[in-house]
């Protein structure tokens, strides 16, 4: 089936008691068993939920994986891909990625005896370079966040996969309508459900998607053990977001290239990062690896007052962290998103004062560029 009618139809069978269109919201924490030794395939809602097992299949079906895990957030579907692991084991990492994913690496899981090497993961050389004989993980975020760099996935499955290693990708800025990573051979697929898989920003959760029985069946195992799960209503939540993912994301991706062509006509932007202009570096792989560049956008302007000046000023595009909504949301990665990350690293990664990124949305592009006219006036 297409990808459109997958959104709508996957992993959605009719409610077999009533025929209810909906999967309704399970929202009870057992289930009775007729008798002893003899269930239907729930027995208590931490290990299984039908509205949870609803979306699980819906959304490993939209990345073209044969398993999904929901989890309670984002971060917590990338902790369960880390505890697959054991100490002593190696990742190669994005030096340029959520700074979430960064803190959860450094603050916590390395006291756990994992180790990390942060590269440019858009540079293969420097990939292949950080591999040792005990890394078992390359993690990818692209395009990165918030400088919007591209990572070539097949390239970089190569070099792991030969090196006996895992390719986990964090789809997040994408959602697979605009980049599926497992059909590029990538092992693992997470999200944070949160973002454009949502997409109406009321709900926290987080997926991982894998192909291997082997990985799934330990994800499964430390779903239930570790017990982050994602509610009955909030996976209904989600599956009423993706339902709408095809239609959603044409649009975002319209509207990300009319804002990103505006700001790079403006004279008062310095640059603008968006892996859909021609002149960014990564322009070509962009086009051959993504269909379409998306809806998330950096850009500088200079100095911290200036980005001050203008966040201060926008009116219809909200000043918030977070991104992938039907609304325009817009914010400052040095104190915000990214505020957990070392200086030094901000720096080099040109996370500067003046950088501002915007997840543009859905609503009418002339408004939006509207809004921007407006709060530019005033810098
Ligand atoms: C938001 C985000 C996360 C974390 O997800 P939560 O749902 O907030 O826990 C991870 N990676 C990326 C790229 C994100 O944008």
């Amino acid at each position: 089936m297409g990808f459109a009618t997958d959104c709508i139809h996957a992993g959605q069978e009719p409610e077999p008691h009533t025929g209810a269109v909906t999967i309704p919201i399970y929202q009870t924490s057992t289930y009775v068993q007729p008798e002893l030794g003899r269930h239907k395939g729930y027995e208590y809602a931490r290990t299984k939920n039908p509205t949870r097992s609803a979306l699980e299949a819906n959304l490993a079906a939209l990345e073209r994986g044969r398993h999904g895990h929901c989890f309670a957030s984002g971060m917590s579907a990338i902790d369960v891909v880390f505890r697959t692991l054991q100490a002593g084991d190696h990742v190669v990492a994005g030096e340029d990625m959520y700074g979430g994913s960064f803190r959860l690496f450094h603050r916590v899981l390395e006291k756990f005896g994992l180790t990390f090497t942060y590269v440019d993961t858009s540079n293969i050389d420097s990939v292949s370079a950080a591999i040792k004989p005990e890394t078992k993980v390359l993690y990818l975020e692209t395009p990165t966040n918030p400088m919007m760099r591209i990572s070539d996935i097949a390239a970089c499955a190569d070099v792991a996969h030969r090196a006996g290693a895992m390719v986990v990708v964090d789809n997040t800025f994408c959602s697979p309508y605009i980049q599926r990573p497992i059909e590029l051979g990538a092992d693992v697929v997470v999200h944070s459900t949160t973002k454009f898989l949502n997409g109406h920003s009321d709900s926290v959760g987080g997926v991982v998607v894998s192909n291997s029985d082997e990985f799934a069946e330990k994800v499964g195992f430390l779903q239930n053990a570790v017990g982050a799960i994602l509610s009955p209503f909030d996976s209904w939540l989600v599956l009423r977001g993706t339902k709408t993912l095809a239609v959603r994301m044409k649009r975002h991706e319209e509207n990300g290239v009319a804002m990103a062509r505006y700001l790079a006509s403006n004279r008062k932007v310095k640059k603008v990062n968006y892996p859909g202009l021609p002149d960014h570096p990564q322009h070509a792989l962009a086009k051959r690896q993504m269909n379409g560049f998306g809806s998330m956008i950096s850009f500088e302007l200079g100095t911290r007052e200036n980005a001050k000046a203008f966040l201060d000023r926008v009116k219809l595009c909200s000043l918030a962290e977070s991104l992938g909504g039907v609304e325009t949301l817009i914010s400052h990665p040095e104190s915000m998103t990214h505020g957990s990350v070392p200086p030094e690293n901000r720096k080099r990664l040109g996370i500067t004062p003046g950088l501002v990124r915007i997840s543009v949305g859905i609503e009418d592009i002339e408004d939006l560029i509207g809004d921007l006219e407006n709060a530019f006036e005033g810098m």
